[in-house]
């Protein structure tokens, strides 16, 4: 049994507690490999119905759900908190409101961004071709997420995966089961056809059954050491997959930034959700001459933060949602103490006492102070690791170059941000950093704007969720090539001779030029060549 499988009692059952106080909240059979198979088998039968639908029939499922949501948004967000800890508030605002938004544009705009498409094919067109492409959807969508947005992340591409034709199957992670369930049973309420939207339950061994399984595409988001061996795994049945993996994502303080402003974002974006964000802020480079400023007006806001149980509306930090992420922050914290850097605030267990004195899971307290660290440097062992915690280190540049260099020495690549009051040097320096997405003066939200794509660059991950670009990972491009003169036959074709030789010659220096004018002097030839072939043919015939 290790540390995320605290939760498991029997082998066969997952024991869902709130990491707040250490109370069961519910109980789970973990579903057998086979049954797992028997899902995506069954989820495949559907999609072969579920693929012929009207975009009309898609969007009102997904309309439906919505209204489902709505109708029970307080209970949603008190099921999330409950199971991962996070605050009440932050449950609606980080996950229930940005997954609505996400459902109500894909649910509108999915039939426009799939619409079929003609593609300018150059001089091809003067031989009577067309092309177009169309947009079919993959078959099942295994969907694998993490655990720390247990709800909009799965909920979201599951959306966007019916949306664009597919049907689906979940495995919800282990540590939030029953926000896992609760999706399934939206669908189910919104009127979704038997087996479209499918839960299983279970830990590693029940998403390796899945990648097994070989659904047509995986969605995986999770750390890096999981996604490769999904990637590996998924290679044997040559599975597409869509990995979204950690991220250490820095935020740059330029000396003519807002400072008031980015230190209230680097307070959010480094211990919202407890720091268990992959787009937290888990790095911060102040310039040397305002990083005194920076740092005490953090300090001062976190002070009035409160620590609790995350079902109090005044709660801005809950617990961890395990003693796994804890001991990584507990080991990142000590490592900065023993390579000299200073902790500011925080640094240790936080003085909460809740329920079973906030004793979660296997009776370790599981809340952690917000913890600010000053005098960082990159060769600090967790300013390279990706910590996943309620930390805030800060280290000082001298220049933008510096800065820039400093944020991009990272194996990670997922967000960023850069704040400053003038916008060119702002853009200059957006673009030069190596991530998926980067805000100027705006800290990690951008997973909640749906229009737009969400995935990382190097080991941050591969492919992408949101937007057109993450529509577009949902479907197959399909290529319909029509030849509308079709009474002759193509100079290309065989029995090769030298006209046809000295005709593929002038497609080379001629046609391939792009160039009508030079590919009308290769008309003779061009000519010569299909007479040729004629009169082959012809011959074959008598
Ligand atoms: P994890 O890799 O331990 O687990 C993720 C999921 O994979 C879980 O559902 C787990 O049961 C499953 N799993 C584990 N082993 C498996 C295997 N061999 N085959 C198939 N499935 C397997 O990650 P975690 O602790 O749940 O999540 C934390 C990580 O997720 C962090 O690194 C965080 O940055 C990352 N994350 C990334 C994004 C993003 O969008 N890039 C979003 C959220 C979290």
């Amino acid at each position: 049994m290790n540390a995320v499988l605290q939760h498991t009692e029997h082998d066969d059952l997952i024991i869902s507690f709130d990491p707040a106080i250490g109370e069961e909240i519910g109980r789970i059979s973990v579903t057998p490999a086979e049954d797992v198979e028997a899902a995506v088998n069954r989820a495949r039968e559907v999609f072969h119905k579920w693929k012929t639908t009207s975009f009309g029939e898609r969007k009102a499922l997904v309309m439906k759900a919505r209204e489902v949501i709505l109708a029970e948004m307080d209970e949603i967000a008190h099921l999330i908190s409950r199971e991962s800890g996070k605050p009440f508030g932050e449950a609606i605002a980080m996950e229930i409101a940005p997954v609505l938004d996400l459902m109500q544009w894909i649910a509108r705009r999915a039939e426009k961004m799939l619409k079929p498409r003609r593609v300018g094919i150059g001089l091809y067109g003067l031989l009577g071709r067309s092309s177009k492409i169309i947009y079919k959807p993959y078959g099942v969508v295994g969907i694998i997420p993490a655990w720390n947005y247990p709800f909009s992340i799965p909920l979201g591409e599951a959306a966007m995966a019916v949306m664009a034709g597919n049907s689906v199957v979940i495995k919800p992670s282990e540590l939030t089961p029953l926000v896992g369930e609760k999706i399934g049973e939206i669908f189910e309420k919104a009127g979704a056809p038997d087996g479209l939207v499918h839960i299983v339950h279970g830990a590693g061994e029940t998403g390796a059954a899945l990648v097994n399984a070989a659904p047509e595409k995986i969605m995986f988001t999770g750390s890096v050491a999981t996604g490769k061996k999904i990637a590996k795994a998924a290679a044997e049945n040559l599975t597409s997959t869509v990995l979204e993996l950690g991220g250490k994502d820095p935020m740059i303080v330029f000396e003519d930034a807002n400072l008031e402003l980015a230190a209230g974002a680097a307070v959010w974006g480094a211990f919202c959700n407890a720091g268990q964000s992959c787009s937290s802020v888990e790095r911060l480079y102040v310039h040397e001459s305002v990083a005194e400023e920076l740092t005490s007006l953090i300090v001062a806001k976190v002070k009035q933060l409160k620590q609790g149980r995350g079902d109090s509306e005044d709660i801005s930090i809950g617990p961890m949602s395990s003693e796994r992420q804890l001991k990584i922050v507990e080991d990142h914290v000590n490592a900065f103490r023993e390579s000299g850097a200073t902790i500011e605030i925080g640094g240790g267990s936080a003085d909460v006492l809740v329920g079973n004195e906030g004793k979660a899971r296997t009776g370790v307290h599981l809340f952690y102070e917000p913890t600010v660290i000053s005098g960082a440097t990159n060769d600090m062992r967790p300013m390279r690791e990706e910590t996943f915690g309620p930390t805030l280190p800060i280290a000082t540049f001298k220049t933008e170059e510096e800065a820039i260099h400093l944020a991009n020495d990272s194996e990670f690549g997922l967000t960023a941000s850069v704040w400053t009051r003038d916008y060119a040097k702002g853009r200059r320096v957006a673009q030069q950093i190596e991530a998926g997405s980067v805000c100027i003066n705006e800290v990690l939200y951008t997973h909640g704007i749906g229009q737009t794509p969400w995935g990382g660059f190097k080991n941050s991950g591969r492919g992408r969720t949101h937007g057109l670009e993450g529509l577009m990972e949902l479907v197959q491009p399909q290529h319909i090539h029509t030849n509308r003169l079709a009474l002759l036959p193509d100079a290309w074709w065989m029995p090769y001779t030298p006209t046809a030789v000295e005709t593929f010659r002038g497609f080379a220096s001629k046609f391939a030029s792009g160039s009508i004018i030079k590919t009308t002097a290769l008309l003779p030839q061009l000519l010569k060549r299909i007479r040729e072939l004629m009169n082959v043919n012809r011959e074959a015939k008598k």
